[in-house]
């Protein structure tokens, strides 16, 4: 899963514009993500030109 560093972030949306399946979405203050929708592709991780996006294990997030 995605995980967003909302302080490095500067909402360019080119992350936005590579996903191939739309799980990430701007609003005019910060970036979300839909990780039950992401797989996994890491393109956004190879677009963000300021390094704001990380892929992290889904065990490092609170259980289901
Ligand atoms: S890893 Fe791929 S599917 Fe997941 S948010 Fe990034 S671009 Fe979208
Ligand atoms: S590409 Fe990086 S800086 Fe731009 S909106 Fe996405 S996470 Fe934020």
């Amino acid at each position: 899963m995605i995980r967003i560093n909302r302080e490095i972030c500067d909402l360019c949306g080119v992350c936005v514009s590579v996903c191939p399946e739309d799980c990430l979405e701007l609003t005019e203050t910060y970036l979300r993500t839909d990780n039950n929708i992401c797989i996994g592709c890491r393109f956004c991780i190879k677009v963000c030109p300021v390094g704001a996006l990380s892929e992290v294990e889904e065990s490092d997030e609170r259980p289901l």
